[in-house]
Order: C-alpha cells, then sequence, then structure tokens
C-alpha cells in the first residue's frame, strides 16, 4: 500500500480546504476506502479524517422530510424508532446491507459512494483491463464471469453493478444529497449517480473539494407504507443479485393504487427508478395478475451477458413480490 498523509478535521471548512489538495479523499468509516487501498485501487496521497465533524451526524423526522446528516452511523439510521415507523424501506434497506460490524463503522455519505465489487476492478494486479480504474484499458467482465453485472444501464464500456442497498430506497422516494463545496448545492439522488457511458471512472455529480453532509427524504404517504426486498445468493452479509425499494398508497376504497414508488438495485448500474412500472400501475386494482403484468415493464430494454440472464427474470418478480408484500397480498 502506497504511504499516505492523514489528518484529522474538526468543523467542515477546513475538511474542504484540506481536500482541495491533489489525490486528497475524505476517510468517514473506512469501510470501503481502506479496502480498496489494501488492494491497489484507490491509492490516495492524503487521507482527510471526517468522522469527527460536529453537526453531521443528526437525524430529523418532521411532518414534511427526514434528513439523515452524513456522518450518521448506518446502524444509528437503520434503528431509529421514527424512521422504522415513519419510512421502515429505509430502516429496512440498511438492515438487509454488510454486517452489525460495518453498519457500526459506515457513515450513511460513505454509503452513497461506495464502488462496484465488480471482482476485476478489485483485482488490479491480475486484471489490468478495466475502464472504471484505468479508462481506456478495457472490460474484463464483457466477456468474463458477470454473474454479476448490470443489465440496465450498461454500456460497451462498463456492465458493473452499483451495489448499495440505501440508495435504491432513497431514489424510490425522491430524496435528495446536500453537498458542501465552494458553493452549496443539493441534487435529486436519481441524478446523482451517472450511467457508465464511455466514462466508466465517473460514477457520480460530486467534484473535487465538495462533500456530501447529508440526505432528505421528502415525507410522502407511500413512504410510511413502505418495504425493501433483497434477493442474494445467501441470507446475510450479501448483496442483492436483485433488490426493490417500493411504497404504495391505496385510494380511499382501500384497492386502487393511487401513488406507488418502485425502484430496482442489484440489477442497474445505478439505483434504478422503475418509472414505466409506476406508470402502469396508477389507477389499477391491486391484484397480483395485475402487479406481475405491469412488473415485466422494468426489464424493458435490459441487456443479458453470457451469467446474468437470470437477473430479467427475477427483477420483475422482486418487485412483484415487495408490492404483495406491502400491500397485504402475501
Ligand atoms: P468510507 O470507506 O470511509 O468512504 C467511502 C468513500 O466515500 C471514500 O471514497 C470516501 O472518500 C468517500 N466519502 C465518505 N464520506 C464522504 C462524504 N461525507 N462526502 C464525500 N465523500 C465521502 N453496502 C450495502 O449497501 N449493502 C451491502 O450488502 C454491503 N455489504 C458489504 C459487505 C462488505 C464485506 C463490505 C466491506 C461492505 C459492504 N457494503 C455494503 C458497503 C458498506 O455499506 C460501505 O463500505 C460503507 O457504507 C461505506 O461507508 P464508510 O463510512 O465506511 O465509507
Ligand atoms: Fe471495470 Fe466496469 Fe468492466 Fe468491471 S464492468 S471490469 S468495473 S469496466
Amino acid at each position: 500500500m502506497r504511504a499516505f498523509d492523514y489528518v484529522r478535521s474538526s468543523d467542515i471548512n477546513t475538511a474542504l480546504q484540506q481536500s482541495g489538495l491533489p489525490e486528497t479523499r475524505f476517510l468517514a468509516g473506512g469501510t470501503t476506502l481502506l479496502d480498496l487501498m489494501k488492494s491497489g485501487v484507490e491509492r490516495p496521497a492524503r487521507l482527510v479524517d471526517i468522522s469527527h465533524l460536529q453537526g453531521l451526524n443528526d437525524i430529523t423526522v418532521v411532518s414534511d422530510h427526514i434528513h439523515i446528516g452524513a456522518s450518521a452511523k448506518m446502524s444509528h439510521v437503520a434503528a431509529h424508532a421514527q424512521i422504522q415507523s415513519q419510512a421502515p424501506v429505509l430502516s429496512e434497506a440498511l438492515w438487509r446491507a454488510a454486517s452489525a460490524q460495518i453498519r457500526n463503522m459506515a457513515s450513511i455519505g460513505g454509503n452513497l459512494l461506495q464502488r462496484t465489487r465488480c471482482t476485476y476492478f478489485r483485482d488490479p494486479a491480475a486484471y489490468p483491463e478495466c475502464n472504471k480504474r484505468n479508462p481506456g484499458s478495457g472490460c474484463a467482465a464483457l466477456n468474463g464471469i458477470n454473474r454479476n453485472h448490470a443489465v440496465l444501464g450498461g454500456s460497451d464500456a462498463c456492465i458493473a453493478v452499483y451495489p448499495g442497498d440505501l440508495a435504491v430506497a432513497l431514489v424510490a422516494f425522491d430524496a435528495t444529497v446536500f453537498i458542501r463545496g465552494a458553493t452549496d448545492r443539493q441534487v435529486a439522488v436519481d441524478d446523482f449517480y451517472r450511467l457508465p457511458s464511455n466514462r466508466p471512472d465517473i460514477e457520480n455529480d460530486l467534484s473535487v473539494g465538495e462533500m456530501i453532509v447529508g440526505v432528505e427524504v421528502p415525507v410522502v404517504p407511500a413512504l410510511k407504507n413502505s418495504h425493501y426486498l433483497k434477493v442474494r445468493d445467501r441470507a446475510s452479509y450479501e448483496f442483492a443479485a436483485a433488490s426493490a425499494a417500493v411504497g404504495l398508497e391505496f385510494e380511499d376504497d382501500g384497492h386502487t393504487i393511487k401513488d406507488v414508488r418502485i425502484a430496482l438495485g442489484g440489477v442497474g448500474t445505478k439505483p434504478w427508478r422503475a418509472r414505466q412500472v409506476e406508470h402502469a400501475l396508477i389507477g389499477k386494482p391491486f391484484t397480483e395478475k395485475v402487479l406481475r403484468d405491469a412488473a415485466r415493464y422494468a426489464v424493458d430494454g435490459a441487456q443479458a451477458r453470457e451469467h446474468n440472464g437470470f437477473k430479467i427474470v427475477l427483477a420483475p418478480r422482486v418487485i412483484a413480490r415487495a408490492l404483495m408484500t406491502v400491500g397485504g397480498l402475501v
């Protein structure tokens, strides 16, 4: 591992100034960054430790929004009583992520910025070809073992899956990421993540010298009636083969769909909002057939490679199952 400088910041402005220096990374919980440094994927010259910044770990739940500070620990957010009752999808997405030890260390900001688990990306010694790590070098996954790779949003340059769970729930509910830098700004989480196109090395909208300071989720009725279903190869400590963050609101008749929110994880190069499915469901009666018919739209345009075609079959089933669970059909 390359030798690096370490500085600990006590306030945001100092941290931002320090992060403007070349080859600098913020260090939050370190559960992603240190792994990547040990494997040689990340080689920063300097770490700015932001884990002790004041005022960035608050969790606020009020009538029209939920605000979560970037330094809040995954475990604290998952266990927050008001989040569990008002926004179960957020709590469930976090509980199903990683392990208890990691959730106790890892921050919400770091969680949003975790990097793909593509094996080729994470092993530079064995696989020099990776456009995300080394632009223009090729993509070892296209003709390699691509069982865990994306069927939605991929390009000829990269098919790596966005691996996180929380961001899927945030995208389903139109959350916003709060960014501080030379100017303060807010970006919809859906717009924050970029498709790989021909520049898979550019993964999100964050610039050098900018810090995520929080996320905010608007409170809508479907948020209270929400659920995160994660299907994976084993029941814990595993990334999603396919997951769905969903929420439902019924008309007064208790049966007609008034509002529905759906986003997919584990299948796309970014958290994947299934808007076509949402549009197909609004105004329809809540039946298993209606759900399964509409859920097929989620994989319109999906592209399978040699080993990941099962995701095209799985994703609509995960959507239907998640909606049936939250709507009381199972
Ligand atoms: P760090 O490692 O400290 O930072 C990660 C990146 O974000 C770095 O580039 C850092 O510079 C940057 N950064 C951190 N905070 C900020 C900020 N506020 N502003 C700007 N940049 C920032 N995640 C899931 O969602 N689901 C899973 O199933 C899952 N399983 C896992 C299994 C294992 C074995 C491991 C190791 C991780 C797993 N994870 C999973 C990922 C885990 O959730 C992340 O490692 C964690 O959330 C990262 O948070 P951190 O605070 O440790 O980030
Ligand atoms: Fe690299 Fe993306 Fe190809 Fe994986 S899928 S090897 S991250 S370019």
